[in-house]
């Protein structure tokens, strides 16, 4: 039996203060007591899920911000994006997915959804295993104590109605049965492990065909239902062309041919009409935004307010990497919005409440939802995973309650997250993680290699 004992906790009730959660075994929290005399400063809050990671992307972040001849755009970015990956070995992704989940657990994540498309050899012959590349995220997360949802990507096609891929598309190439081989693999990989969940992907209406889809969904759903997360409509291109193939706008179109329901993830929900905002929200699904990346890529505001009022759930994802940051992700969510709208406290969902907590509270219930994990509240029968907040910090101090949340969401980079613990193991301890200095190691030789 393991104890954390605190002077301010957000439990699923509410905060509290002098808090001591038990933890048994299993890692799942098994008793909490609350104004228990002799707790240890800091703030315990549930630990956020990230649920939307490309990991090899880590190793490019901050190479494409120099301006080129042309309009720069998503699209421009993606084709460097590609060039830098075709390189990467499976060693390799693992020591750059390595790196970045000792960042993300150092910034206050204790989940990632692996939205992993990086299958083959660059000539698209798979690996022995040919869920070589996946697994090497797996053992990157094992290795550093992250929990994972493991989504190995479904991408077929090279553009709307079945367009051949491209020849830089070939690493990601399957058909729906090599697919659900990958997906076995990694099932059977992660049999018995509570910090591991496995879904799937479709990369995108643009690279799945409707038939093949279909296929996946009903024989992996056969049993039960598992997460399914797609890219949705980042781009007004992307809902142009999707316009031009189909006369449906790309929710529409997934609406119409797809159950979709509580166990999907719409991620990049950032272009939709005042219906499909509606009807997302009430079908149960998870929109997953990413804000830093979005406004690096110039992607648009997503439409927040309306989607909220509609009763619409949401979560956060560090997609590119350009910033692994839980508070950072929730100020451009917030900021974002007050700059669409000229106002304050845009997603505050009510008069005198709280923009920090609104946010946190949602983006916590949506990003454990999304990765269809017991987690994302302090709870007995919840997974034990948290995150300490040091209470001692100077942007911290002298603040309790909801006042914890804003300031630490809202006043500044300097970290102040302390602890954090995975399935009640403690992986980040003062800030640090054990392995942290070999494994920054092994990145920067990594990438001395690649960049050669
Ligand atoms: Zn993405």
């Amino acid at each position: 039996m393991n104890t954390l004992h605190v002077t301010h906790a957000l439990l699923s009730t509410g905060w509290a203060e002098n808090v001591r959660i038990s933890i048994d075994a299993a890692g799942t929290v098994s008793k909490i007591e609350t104004d228990i005399a002799g707790a240890n400063s800091g703030c315990l809050l549930p630990g956020m899920a990230n649920l939307h990671s490309h990991a090899h992307q880590r190793a490019m972040a901050g190479l494409a911000e120099r301006a080129g001849s042309t309009d720069d755009s998503f699209w421009t970015w993606r084709k460097i994006m590609y060039q830098f990956l075709q390189a990467i070995q499976p060693e390799q992704l693992h020591a750059i997915a390595a790196q970045l989940y000792v960042e993300m657990l150092k910034s206050g994540y204790t989940r990632v959804a692996e939205f992993q498309y990086l299958h083959h050899q660059p000539s698209g012959q798979h690996y022995d295993n040919p869920a070589e590349m996946s697994l090497q995220t797996l053992q990157a997360a094992r290795e550093t104590g992250l929990g994972m949802t493991n989504l190995p990507v479904h991408y077929q096609f090279g553009g709307f109605g079945e367009q051949p891929l491209g020849q830089q598309q070939q690493r990601f190439a399957n058909d729906p049965e090599l697919f659900l081989r990958i997906v076995e693999e990694l099932q059977h990989a992660s049999a018995n492990d509570a910090n591991v969940v496995t879904g799937m992907a479709a990369h995108s209406l643009r690279a799945v065909g409707k038939q093949g889809l279909s296929t996946i969904l009903a024989s992996l759903q056969k049993d039960s239902a598992l997460p399914v997360h797609i890219h949705i409509a980042e781009q007004t291109k992307e809902v142009n062309d999707c316009i031009a193939w189909s006369g449906l706008r790309p929710v529409e179109y997934l609406l119409d041919n797809f159950k979709v329901d509580q166990h999907w993830c719409l991620i990049h929900a950032t272009h939709m009409s005042e219906s499909e905002t509606r009807a997302v929200a009430g079908s149960g699904a998870v929109v997953g935004i990413c804000p830093a990346t979005e406004g690096n890529l110039g992607d648009g505001f997503f439409n927040a307010v309306e989607y909220l009022k509609a009763g619409g759930q949401f979560g956060i994802g560090s997609d590119s990497h350009i910033s692994v940051s839980p508070s950072e992700e929730l100020r451009w969510l917030e900021y974002g919005q007050r700059l669409l709208h000229r106002s304050r406290n845009v997603l505050a969902g009510g008069y005198e409440r709280s923009t920090g907590r609104t946010i946190f509270d949602k983006a916590v219930a949506g990003g454990a939802q999304a990765c269809g994990h017991n987690s994302g509240a302090i709870a007995v029968g919840k997974r034990a995973d948290f995150i300490v907040l040091d209470t001692n910090h100077p942007l911290l101090c002298e603040r309790s309650g909801d006042e914890l949340l804003d300031s630490w969401i809202f006043s500044g980079n300097s970290n102040a997250v302390r602890d954090v613990c995975v399935g009640g193991k403690h992986v980040i301890q003062g800030g640090h993680h054990a392995q942290e200095a070999a494994i920054a190691d092994r990145f920067k030789s990594t990438l001395k290699t690649l960049r050669n």
